[in-house]
């Protein structure tokens, strides 16, 4: 074996050794497994050939999903993990399908992203789903009336199960287009090419992917958050729209401005009975949108948003997510609590958002830190 060969090999083991260690005793550790036994599969194979480039291939995809994994396996990530598996549990209690394996990692924001796994033959490969929620792996940074966008997170992944919400919502998508493009055939000009460009935008950011990368998915599982939280879900909109350190009028081409989304909850929140919430929901948007109006405002077309509400209640109804009624969650707020442990699960979600909308920030933050107490 030459030189920089038998480094490569002696670099390939200490990686093999690495991700045994870093994931022993620990949810992942059967991945862990999995990626030493990569490595040395191939290491072998490459020692048999002399020919190192899949090595080194190899070598980068295993360092590469260790930077995406979870790196912190603590008590936050020990909750977290509970309240996950506890939702989905009620989540399939009516058959909603999930994944199964989701993790915990902690960085900057919310988000939801799958890893696929490498595999000797494409059939047994497998992909773990991790969910990323902002703040360290520390109780401390805990804050559950901001956890509404934990089922924002998981309705990423229930969609995933089903093209319903991609073929629907796009079809209806084209039709809204074609009418768009009939009313602007007597345009000339200027006018016409500010239409023509108007129209490509809004296709451009509402077109459902089947990677769930567009408008369309960011509202519909807004709305299906909604749908399986009830009203706390609005008031941590409200909460998030009343923030002055929050621009609510930016996007990206994967996210549409905040009172766009505000927009389609305030119209789901009114479908779904929730009506006081419906509009006290418009009258932060229109106070937000008084004080600063933005050109992007333009592409929260009615007809489109009413379209991605309407499919995606359907596509909830068909998942068969459970749907939070206005009794549902009067029992939530029966939980008497401190004598009755809060259960895992959307009703500890729901209590931190009521209490959050209740308590000053100094007696919520008590109240968090008793709950986290009792719940480990
Ligand atoms: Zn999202």
């Amino acid at each position: 074996m030459n030189a920089p060969l038998q480094d490569l090999q002696r670099e390939a083991q200490t990686l093999a050794q690495s991700v045994t260690a870093a994931y022993a005793d620990t949810p992942l550790m059967e991945v862990g497994t999995r990626l030493k036994e990569l490595i040395e599969g191939v290491a072998a194979a490459v020692s048999a050939s002399g020919s190192d480039a899949s090595l080194v291939q190899t070598l980068a995809t295993v360092r590469g999903i260790r930077r995406a994994l979870p790196e912190t396996f603590g008590d936050r990530f020990q909750f977290d993990s509970l309240l996950i598996q506890a939702i989905i549990k009620e989540w399939s209690a009516l058959g909603a399908r999930f994944s199964g394996f989701i993790v915990p990692r902690y960085g900057p924001g919310w988000g939801f992203y799958k890893i696929p796994m490498p595999s000797e033959d494409d059939k047994t490969a497998h992909t773990i789903r991790v969910l990323s929620f902002p703040g360290v792996d520390r109780l401390g940074d805990v804050d559950l009336s901001d956890y509404a966008w934990l089922l924002h997170e998981l309705a990423h992944d229930a969609f995933y199960g089903s093209r319903y919400f991609v073929d629907n919502f796009g079809k209806r998508l084209i039709d809204r287009l074609r009418v768009l493009k009939l009313r602007s055939t007597a345009d000339v000009g200027r006018a016409a090419a500010r239409a023509a460009d108007h129209i490509a935008a809004l296709e451009r950011y509402w077109t459902p992917k089947l990677n769930q990368q567009d408008w369309a998915h960011e509202v519909a599982v807004d709305v299906a958050a909604l749908w399986a939280l009830g009203a706390p879900l609005t008031m941590q909109f409200r909460r998030l729209i009343d923030r002055e350190d929050v621009n609510v009028c930016v996007a990206t081409d994967q996210h549409p401005p905040y009172v766009i989304r505000a927009q389609a909850l305030a119209q789901a929140a009114d479908y779904l009975g929730w009506r006081d919430e419906a509009w006290a929901l418009q009258e932060n948007i229109r106070m937000r949108t008084a004080e600063s109006p933005n050109g992007l405002l333009v592409y929260g077309d009615a007809e489109m948003l009413k379209a991605v509400v309407e499919e995606s209640l359907q596509n909830c109804e068909l998942l068969r997510i459970p749907r939070m009624t206005k009794e549902r969650l009067e029992i939530v707020q029966l939980i008497d609590e401190p004598k009755t442990d809060i259960p895992f699960g959307s009703a500890m979600i729901q209590l931190g958002g009521l209490q959050r909308s209740m308590l000053t920030a100094g007696e919520y933050r008590s109240w968090m830190e008793s709950l986290l107490r009792s719940a480990l």
